[in-house]
């Protein structure tokens, strides 16, 4: 293999290894979303249910207030109709017997309140219900969630820690000025760092190579740019049955 192909078999494999980094820092990157989305609709769930709740008490205190004010009236009527055997003429008794009747249509207007507050506290209740039950999956949920991404993150640091010394070892074999132009490379472009050419396109940016820079590349003679991506090139034909970036086999070893 002439030291042309020999090094941009080194360069891919390194490429290699940053694929796979690439993506476990992806990974690690997004990981956390999950939890980030749930923790926000926990949060939300759980002013829902506090909402509810405070509707509940306010109901219950209306109900307690009515049912004690209906008490207080039939202590009232049971009080006149007492009263009412000792009344002496019948002009104290009319007055008395409007006075009650007044209060008995009080009793029936509470009663009739009291009965819409029921039916409220009957039909909230099923909101409440809907609302805790929310609020338990979710926190169910999120409790999981931050489980796993406590297990995911440990494992892909773990798959680091194992990459970089790969990555360590491949580097190794690249002569040093090949290699610090892939740093170069590495550290101002998006990923990957050295793409293959297929019938004269980038696979970096899409984007032709100029005639004569292909005609270079395929002369195999030194590593070449893309001039419009900057990215490192080869020619996809110096390497057979590879059409990614990731580990070609070369083609005249
Ligand atoms: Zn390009």
């Amino acid at each position: 293999m002439s030291l042309y192909l020999e090094q941009i078999r080194q360069l891919v494999q390194l490429q290699g290894v940053d694929d796979e980094i690439h993506a476990v820092e992806q990974e690690l990157s997004k990981a956390p979303q999950t939890v980030e989305r749930l923790t926000a609709e926990f949060a939300a769930a759980e002013a829902e249910k506090a909402k509810c709740d405070d509707k509940m008490t306010l109901l219950l205190e209306q109900d307690k207030r009515v049912a004690l004010e209906i008490e207080e009236d039939d202590a009232r009527i049971h009080k006149s109709k007492s009263k009412l055997m000792q009344v002496a003429n019948s002009r104290e008794y009319q007055a008395m017997a409007r006075e009650m009747d007044s209060m008995e249509k009080n009793i029936h207007t509470r009663e009739e309140e009291r009965a819409r507050i029921k039916e409220a506290i009957k039909s909230h209740t099923e909101d409440v219900e809907a609302a805790n039950q929310t609020w338990e999956t979710l926190k169910q949920a999120l409790e999981e969630a931050r489980a796993s991404l406590d297990a995911r993150m440990a494992e892909a640091r773990a798959k680091l820690e194992v990459l970089e010394q790969r990555r360590a070892h491949a580097g190794s074999e690249i002569p040093r000025p090949v290699l610090e132009r892939y740093e170069f490379i590495r550290r101002r472009l998006a990923h990957p760092v050295i793409v293959p050419v297929h019938d004269g396109i980038c696979d970096g940016c899409h984007i032709a190579i100029p005639p004569q820079a292909f005609i270079d590349l395929q002369s195999g003679q030194k590593i070449l740019n893309c001039p419009n991506c900057q990215r490192l090139i080869y020619w996809s034909e110096h390497f057979s049955g590879n059409t990614g970036s990731t580990a070609p086999d070369a083609a005249d070893a």
